[in-house]
């Protein structure tokens, strides 16, 4: 896979990923929800790799903490971590944070290269919000 980057909002942080994505998923748990503003995350998983970020941590419905790193200055989030073994080694990138755009010069992927392998948590997936034909669907995380 090429490089990809990504940023916050404005750009004061800024990443490459050189990983494949191990898993690319929306998340619909009620964390998620919180975390992104939103109905869902959209999730790629790759290699961790070292972030100095700010970060929280709290105790997810799954039963394991989730922590979240984010830019200190504008709060855009910018990676999950799980503490489930599932999750060892692995950033949960957001990846509304890549900056590739199809048609523009930016190395890598951007949101619209994601392609979803499954859904997540979708117990809570909103209910006007339609699942994904073609993907798992998983009650939680399995
Ligand atoms: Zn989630
Ligand atoms: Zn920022």
């Amino acid at each position: 896979m090429a490089k990809s980057h990504g940023s916050c909002l404005f750009k004061e942080v800024t990443y490459t990923s050189t990983g494949d994505p191990v898993m690319q998923a929306l998340c619909h748990c009620l964390p998620c929800r919180k975390v992104s503003g939103g109905t869902h995350t959209t999730n790629l998983l790759v290699p961790l790799t070292a972030f100095s970020l700010k970060s929280y941590a709290l105790p997810h419905p799954g039963g394991m903490t989730l922590t979240i790193y984010f830019c200190e200055n504008c709060g855009t989030k910018i990676y999950k971590e799980g503490s489930a073994d599932a999750f060892k080694g692995i950033a949960i990138v957001q990846a509304s944070t890549l900056d590739g755009r199809i048609g523009e010069k930016v190395e890598g992927m951007g949101i619209e290269d994601v392609k979803i392998g499954g859904e997540l948590y979708v117990k809570d997936r909103v209910g006007w919000l339609q699942g994904r034909d073609g993907t798992g669907q998983m009650r939680e995380f399995v």
